[in-house]
């Protein structure tokens, strides 16, 4: 488009995290509202100008309705500002935030509303293979929800091409690590150097789907501390933890497929979109997803 950074006004702050802020922001001519996702690279590396860069590239190739859309990109956008470097980009606007969000509201999800997610996330992992991307930091403040109840990927800041060689599978372990999954942490132990790392985000999404039913971060009980390397080797070491009693036959199974310690014997995306927990609600789950977002 022919927009100008200049056309854009920002309303409001919608989230900040180690790759940027966002903000959601009016296209003045239209009045049409974006978020607006700003990349700063003043004094870092030029790791994180590449890790920039890659977000953008990924963004423009990605065309899904279970992906955030990107509108558009502006390279050096403020720069004149504050002299350093920054890329930004402007997206669809998801009015029910993310799923880390609706979490803090409600505590806990319903089975359908789960089932959506999982289906919605899958889908697109599905499209994101394909495509020979893997995303590598699925967690619940990276799935977006809009005004219909429609659940979204968003925020490809570590995301890279399938790994074909050992080397690119280790040399990406940035990121979030609690819902990172044993083969990249212990690539040796697990054989993970074959892995191409697509079950890496299969193991994510399992524990995404965890947390959505007992309401905390699954490897973490609440009020237990926890720092970084005993939540590494908790993840390499210790059993899976077990789904509640009250959770449905189908979601503990579809649980169990995802967390799996052994990638080799994982389910697989295409395995688990034919899951009965993912199936069984088809036509109801988006409502209740959409109940959740509207009493937000
Ligand atoms: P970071 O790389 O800093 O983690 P994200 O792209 O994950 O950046 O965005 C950070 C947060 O901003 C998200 O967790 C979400 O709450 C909010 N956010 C991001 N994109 C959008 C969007 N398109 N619509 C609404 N909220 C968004
Ligand atoms: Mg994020």
């Amino acid at each position: 488009s022919n927009s100008n950074l200049d056309d854009f006004e920002k309303l409001a702050v919608l989230g900040r995290g180690n790759g940027g802020t966002v903000y959601k922001v009016r296209h003045r001519p239209t009045r049409a509202i974006y978020a607006l996702k700003v990349l700063k690279f003043g004094e870092d590396t030029e790791r994180v100008q590449q890790q920039a860069l890659r977000e953008v590239e990924i963004l423009k190739r990605v065309d899904s309705g279970f992906i955030v859309m990107c509108h558009g990109v502006f390279e050096n956008g403020f720069a004149d500002t504050d002299g350093g470097g920054e890329v930004c980009y402007f997206m669809e606007y998801m009015e029910g935030g993310s799923l880390h969000n609706l979490l803090q509201k409600h505590h806990r999800l319903s089975e359908d509303a789960i089932s959506s997610i999982a289906r919605s996330v899958l889908q697109g992992l599905n499209y994101l293979h394909t495509m020979q991307i893997v995303h590598r930091d699925i967690k619940p403040s990276n799935l977006l929800i809009n005004s219909k109840g429609e659940t979204k990927i968003a925020d490809f800041g570590v995301s890279g091409v399938v790994a074909g060689t050992a080397k690119e599978l280790y040399g990406s372990c940035m990121g979030t690590c609690a819902y990172m999954s044993p083969e990249r942490i212990d690539p040796e132990r697990w054989d993970g150097i074959y892995s191409d790392g697509c079950a890496g985000d299969v193991w994510s999404l399992g524990l995404v789907v965890m947390e959505c039913c007992i309401g905390h971060f699954p490897l973490i009980n609440p009020g237990e501390k926890r720092d970084w390397v005993t939540l590494m080797c908790a993840i390499s070491f210790e059993e899976t933890r077990e789904m509640p009693e009250t959770a449905s036959a189908e979601l503990r199974s579809f649980v169990r497929r995802c967390l799996h310690r052994n990638w080799r014997s994982r389910g697989t995306v295409k395995e688990l979109l034919r899951h009965p927990f993912v199936t069984k609600f088809q036509n109801s789950a988006e409502k209740q997803l959409h109940y959740y977002v509207s009493c937000s």
